[in-house]
């Protein structure tokens, strides 16, 4: 596996396939996965003066606030800098996010966005791989299964602990053609952005993970001719030379 000194985002709906996708990234160029939830978790954690302000609304069961999750994600973003590129997922969810991601990283060359990817799936798809979800509710066991891509031996029952699965109210059809729906039109403005900034590559998500694993791999490799994502090059970019220390940490 090859480290790439490359930045991507990572967008996809509710079903797309995401967590799924961010993992064969993360795995194939070495990327530092950063998913917001992990990130506000670990600064609330580590008590920083931005993760109390997240906690003070989290425990509130409100919305952190964009100042305070583009806070935590530039200070994450920074005090890592020098190392592989990273891969965000769940962010930046609007303009005004990713607005305040660019302005964190000003004048940083090669700290900002490379790549949006874009994983695209109908809703019937969704539903159906949504709305096909079974947990325990069993709190000491919370085992996950599908109807159809991973059935528990016997129908509606928990392997492991034989209570009878349900079905989560977020997983209903008409709840996952909502959340669907409410997250194209939170990030139409975002991937119209990305796209007239030629930074968008949109990717068919209906298929099978590997299938759609492999268009995803294929939209970061550096293509010939076609100025694709800078590869793995130590030091990266024109100038480096005058400020030796600064561009060829990595591999710590
Ligand atoms: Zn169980």
């Amino acid at each position: 596996m090859a480290e790439a000194n490359v930045n991507v985002v990572l967008l996809g709906a509710p079903g797309s396939g995401k967590g799924t996708q961010a993992q064969t990234i993360k795995d194939a160029f070495g990327l530092r996965h950063v998913s917001t939830g992990d990130m506000l978790r670990a600064a609330v954690a580590s008590g920083t003066e931005l993760g109390l302000r997240a906690k003070a609304f989290m425990d509130r069961g409100e919305l952190v606030p964009d100042d305070v999750v583009v806070g935590i994600v530039s200070e994450r973003l920074r005090s890592e800098d020098g190392g592989p590129g990273w891969l965000l997922d769940g962010f930046p969810r609007t303009v005004a996010q990713a607005e305040a991601l660019e302005k964190a990283f000003d004048g940083r060359a090669g700290r900002a966005v490379d790549r949006v990817l874009y994983l695209r799936v109908s809703p019937e798809i969704v539903v159906e791989r949504l709305s096909g979800r079974r947990v325990c509710p069993n709190p000491s066991c919370g085992a996950a299964y599908h109807v159809r891509f991973m059935p528990p031996k016997r129908e509606g029952v928990c392997d492991r602990c034989g209570t009878a699965l349900v079905l989560r109210d977020d997983d209903r059809p008409d709840t996952v053609r909502q959340r669907l729906a409410a997250y194209e039109r939170q990030t139409a403005a975002l991937v119209e952005r990305y796209r007239s900034l030629g930074l968008l590559v949109e990717i068919d998500a209906s298929g099978s993970p590997k299938e759609v694993g492999d268009k995803v791999l294929a939209a970061l490799r550096p293509e010939e001719g076609k100025g694709g994502v800078r590869a793995a090059c130590a030091g990266g970019k024109a100038g480096d030379g005058q400020s030796p220390g600064r561009g060829g940490k990595r591999g710590g």
